[in-house]
């Protein structure tokens, strides 16, 4: 896997980091213990992954995409990074992503773009592009993300790759550097439904660093995809969902969801059509509670404590106090997005807007939970593209705020909800020759059967 990152990825531009030496010392460790017979640590060990550059690696740079942590080594490691190495996992890199998961193409990382492998002048979602592109150009069997709308499930789904956003709570957010703490959950991403599962199992579970972390809760997603390759999706009631297909969608991701439903129908599942009527509200709920949390969550860089440090002004003069230094510090190192989330945050939080911005928003999130409860009482699982529209070229919508964020349309009321959801390839668009991914979105705590019906698209 190195020699493919050192082959394609001057193209691709996947990794920011790429850990060579160190990856091949833990690699060759595993296949020394294992040649003296001891049992391998995991199903996983000696497994290539890509790490998402927001997730802390102790010793390697980790960035979040911005300039503002540029140089940064973290001295302690995430959760999920130790438990992967505790299970073998040969980490050889971080990946690109982008500036603190904010965007849906990766264009927003402040050292370039990633390029999508199915080609190269268009985008591989975001803001996961990095991890989804090294899946996909076969830089790494498997990778991690972090899902806050929909960056796990819309990189799936533009470069045919399998991504699952778990239940909040389910995997462990220590050492991932916030976006938005409410909406934020790590997960898995692989090439197939079964490796996904398998890693999906080997980063869940309770930790007590995690203060929303979920007890007991451990979901056997592997046997469940088993189950859904022997058993199938037989019996089960599978929901389409009105309000997140239609208007907004591309010609090609329709039909091809459309062949999905059939397969899902011809495999014996009940398919029923649900309405959630306030999906509507989703997106504009959404950019007022993420712009909030970050705004707040993005107050430590303050010049001080991380990376990044500006301390003289455009003429070259000293900056006296440390307030000069925080602005000029956040001003350079901040990219557009950014600083366009924390204003907005800032205002929605201020007083005199707060109930009118942030608090109706908190009320319209509980409305789309309710339409959630209400569909999972008709469907076991519900369904929808994971994107409306297939990779699009690179620059087409840096310009437009509105066209990016319309790219998480059908991923964002899933994480409103924090519930599982999972995108999977269902084949090629026929307007544009295209990956298609299909969302497939289950109640909380349902993981196992998000997975039992992914199996059917193994
Ligand atoms: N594209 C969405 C945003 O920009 C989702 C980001 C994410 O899931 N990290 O907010």
């Amino acid at each position: 896997h190195l020699d493919r990152i050192k082959a394609v990825d001057a193209d691709v531009h996947a990794f920011l980091h790429v850990s060579g030496e160190s990856a091949l010392e833990q690699a060759q460790a595993v296949d020394r213990a294992r040649a003296a017979g001891e049992p391998a640590a995991s199903p996983l060990a000696g497994v290539p992954l890509a790490l998402k550059d927001i997730v802390t690696q102790q010793g390697v740079p980790t960035t979040a995409g911005s300039r503002i942590l540029e140089g940064w080594i973290p001295p302690y490691s995430a959760t999920v990074t130790r438990k992967l190495l505790d299970a073998g996992v040969v980490i050889v890199g971080k990946t690109n992503l982008d500036e603190f998961a904010m965007g849906s193409s990766t264009e927003n990382s402040a050292y370039g773009p990633t390029r999508n492998p199915w080609d190269l002048t268009r985008i591989p979602g975001g803001s996961g592009g990095g991890s989804a592109a090294a899946l996909a150009a076969f830089e790494a069997p498997l990778a991690i993300g972090t899902d806050t709308g929909g960056s796990i499930r819309q990189p799936a789904a533009v470069t045919g790759t399998v991504g699952a956003k778990p239940t909040y709570g389910g995997v462990s957010r220590y050492g991932v550097i916030a976006l938005a703490s409410s909406l934020d959950q790590v997960g898995p991403c692989a090439r197939t439904v079964l490796d996904t599962a398998l890693l999906h199992e080997a980063i869940a579970g309770h930790d007590r660093l995690d203060s929303t972390s979920i007890e007991d809760f451990a979901p056997r997603v592997v046997d469940a995809v088993h189950r859904g390759t022997t058993d199938g999706v037989r019996g089960l009631r599978i929901g389409v969902v009105k309000e997140l297909s239609g208007e907004g969608y591309q010609p090609g991701v329709l039909e091809s969801f459309t062949t999905a439903v059939r397969t899902l129908q011809d495999a014996g599942a009940e398919i029923v059509e649900v309405s959630c009527p306030n999906f509507e509200y989703a997106l504009a709920t959404y950019y007022l509670i993420l712009p909030s949390e970050c705004s707040s969550n993005l107050a430590r860089f303050d010049a001080m404590r991380y990376g990044l440090r500006v301390t003289t002004d455009a003429a070259g003069a000293a900056l006296v106090s440390a307030e000069e230094v925080m602005s000029a510090t956040r001003g350079q190192g901040f990219g557009a997005e950014v600083k366009r989330r924390i204003i907005l945050g800032t205002y929605a939080l201020s007083a005199g807007y707060y109930d009118a911005y942030y608090g109706s928003a908190q009320k319209v999130r509980t409305l789309i939970k309710r339409d959630f409860e209400r569909a999972y009482a008709r469907a076991d699982v519900l369904i929808s593209p994971a994107s409306p529209v297939t990779a699009f070229p690179l620059g087409e919508k840096v310009d437009d705020p509105m066209a990016m964020y319309l790219n998480d349309l059908a991923t964002i009321p899933g994480s409103l909800a924090g519930i599982p959801a999972m995108s999977v390839p269902s084949g090629l668009a026929s307007d544009t020759g295209l990956p298609v991914g299909l969302q497939i979105m289950g109640p909380a705590l349902g993981e196992e059967r998000i997975y039992q019906v992914a199996a059917a698209f193994e």
